[in-house]
C-alpha cells in the first residue's frame, strides 16, 4: 500500500508538471504566434511609406526639407532594425528607403544619396529577387546608373542581369529604349527586339492602390475599370502589331501622378494616354458619355471641377499649385496634343455604336483641362474620360466585359488613326 500511495503521489506530481507546461505554453503561445506576424514587422514601416507617398506628391521642390530629413532619420532607424524582419518586409523597407534617398537627392542635389539609393535597390534584388519589388528595384538602380552614377560597365552588367532575371517585365521595353539607341543583340540576350520600329505608347490606367477614383452606385471602382480597359488595349496593340505599349501600372498599385508622365518621358514615348471614368456629384440624368481632354490652363468650370477630382491624389487644389504648374505646363506638349485628341475622338465617334443594349452612347467632344497627370509630358498626351460612373446606365454598361471590349477596340482604332496621321505629318508630303 505504501508503494501504491507513493506511486499515486508521483503521478499527481507528474500531472502538476504537465499542467504547468501546458499553461506556460498557452500563456506564451499567442506571444510566439503574434510576435512574428507581418503586421508587427510592418507596423513601423507602413506609416513611413505612407508619409513618403504624401511628400513625393505634394512637395516637388523641397520646401518641406525638415519633414524630409525627419522621415529620413526614421527610415534609417528602421534599417538598423532590419535584421529581425521577414525578407518580404525587408524588401519593402529597403525599396522605399531607396526611393526616399533618391527623392532627396533629386531635390537637394546630394550625389551621395544616389549612391545610397543604388546600394539599397540592389539589396532588394539580392534578398528577395522574385518578390513584388524585385524588378522595380533593379530597374531604378539601372536608371540611377544611367543618369547619375555613370559607370558604364556596372550599368551594362545590371541591364544584362535584368533581362535574364525579368524577361517578362514591363520595363524590358523601357530599357531597350528607342530604335536610335537600340542595344546590341549580344548585350541583351533574350530581349525581344523585333518590334523596335513600332511607335511606343505609354498607357496610364488612372488611380490605383489607396486611390480608388470614382465609385459607381453598385460599387464599381474607377481604378479597376481603367486597368481593365488598359489591359485590353495592350492585348489589342500587341496582337495587331500596331505599337509597343507600356503601362504605368499593371496591378492595383499606387503610382504618384508625377511619375506617370516621367515613365513616358524616360522612354521617349510617342504618346501618353491616361484612362479614366467620369463622375458627377449632382444627380443629373443627362450627364452621360465620353470625352477626351488635352492639357491646358484655359478650362471651363466643369473641366476644373473634374480636374480637381482627378488631381485629388495630390491633396492640393489646381489653383494652389501656381508657378509650379505653369513651369510644368510650359515644358509640356499642349500644341501637339490637341490634334491627337481630335483624331482619336473623331475615329472613336465613327467606330462606337450609337447604342449599346438600349443605352445611348453620348459623345461629349474634345475639351481642355488642367489635369496634373498630363503636365510635363514631352509628347502628345491625352486623357480619356470614358462614360459616367455616376450615371446608372453608363455605370451598368461599364460593368459589362463586352462593352469594355467595344470601348477598347474603338480607342485602339482612334489611336492607330492618330499615329498614322502624325507620322504622315512628320514625314511631310512626298
Ligand atoms: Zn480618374
Amino acid at each position: 500500500m505504501i508503494g501504491g500511495r507513493f506511486l499515486a503521489s508521483r503521478s499527481s506530481a507528474r500531472i502538476v508538471w504537465l499542467l504547468g507546461i501546458i499553461s506556460a505554453f498557452l500563456f506564451f503561445f499567442p506571444v510566439i504566434l503574434w510576435g512574428d506576424t507581418a503586421e508587427d514587422s510592418l507596423r513601423n514601416v507602413d506609416p513611413l511609406v505612407a508619409q513618403l507617398k504624401s511628400l513625393r506628391n505634394t512637395d516637388p521642390s523641397f520646401e518641406r526639407a525638415r519633414e524630409w530629413k525627419e522621415l529620413e532619420r526614421r527610415f534609417r532607424g528602421e534599417i538598423k532594425e532590419a535584421k529581425g524582419k521577414r525578407l518580404a518586409d525587408r524588401a519593402k523597407l529597403f525599396f522605399h528607403a531607396a526611393l526616399l534617398f533618391e527623392e532627396i537627392a533629386h531635390r537637394s542635389g546630394d550625389m551621395e544619396r544616389y549612391r545610397e539609393a543604388y546600394t539599397l535597390y540592389l539589396k532588394v534584388g539580392e534578398d528577395h529577387s522574385a518578390g513584388k519589388y524585385g524588378d522595380d528595384a533593379l530597374y531604378r538602380a539601372i536608371l540611377l546608373q544611367k543618369k547619375f552614377l555613370r559607370e558604364p560597365e556596372e550599368m551594362q552588367a545590371k541591364r544584362s542581369l535584368f533581362f535574364q532575371r525579368y524577361p517578362e517585365s514591363e520595363y524590358v521595353v523601357l530599357l531597350q529604349g528607342r530604335e536610335g539607341s537600340r542595344p546590341q543583340r549580344d548585350q541583351d540576350e533574350g530581349a525581344p527586339i523585333e518590334d523596335q520600329h513600332l511607335p511606343l505608347i505609354v498607357i496610364d490606367p488612372g488611380h490605383g492602390g489607396d486611390d480608388e477614383g470614382a465609385v459607381g452606385p453598385a460599387g464599381l471602382r474607377e481604378k479597376d475599370l481603367s486597368l481593365s480597359i488598359a489591359k485590353l488595349l495592350v492585348e489589342k496593340f500587341r496582337a495587331e502589331k500596331r505599337a509597343r505599349v507600356v503601362l504605368t501600372r499593371t496591378g492595383d498599385t499606387f503610382v504618384p501622378l508625377f511619375e506617370r508622365t516621367q515613365i513616358a518621358n524616360r522612354a521617349s514615348a510617342d504618346l501618353f494616354l491616361s484612362i479614366h471614368m467620369n463622375a458627377i456629384a449632382e444627380r443629373s440624368e443627362s450627364t452621360q458619355g465620353f470625352e477626351i481632354y488635352y492639357v491646358s490652363q484655359e478650362a471651363s468650370p466643369d473641366a476644373i471641377r473634374l480636374a480637381n477630382m482627378e488631381n485629388r491624389q495630390l491633396q492640393i487644389d489646381v489653383g494652389a499649385l501656381g508657378a509650379f504648374l505653369e513651369e510644368l505646363y510650359r515644358r509640356g506638349a499642349k500644341e501637339v496634343s490637341r490634334p491627337v485628341a481630335e483624331a482619336v475622338f473623331h475615329e472613336m465617334d465613327k467606330v462606337l455604336p450609337k447604342q449599346f443594349q438600349g443605352v445611348k452612347l453620348r459623345r461629349r467632344g474634345v475639351k481642355q483641362g488642367p489635369f496634373f497627370v498630363l503636365f510635363g509630358a514631352e509628347m502628345p498626351a491625352i486623357l480619356l474620360e470614358l462614360f459616367f460612373l455616376s450615371h446608372p446606365d453608363d455605370s451598368y454598361l461599364l460593368s459589362l466585359p463586352q462593352f469594355r471590349k467595344t470601348v477598347a477596340d474603338a480607342i485602339f482604332r482612334g489611336v492607330s488613326q492618330a499615329l498614322v496621321r502624325r507620322t504622315e505629318e512628320e514625314e511631310g508630303p512626298s
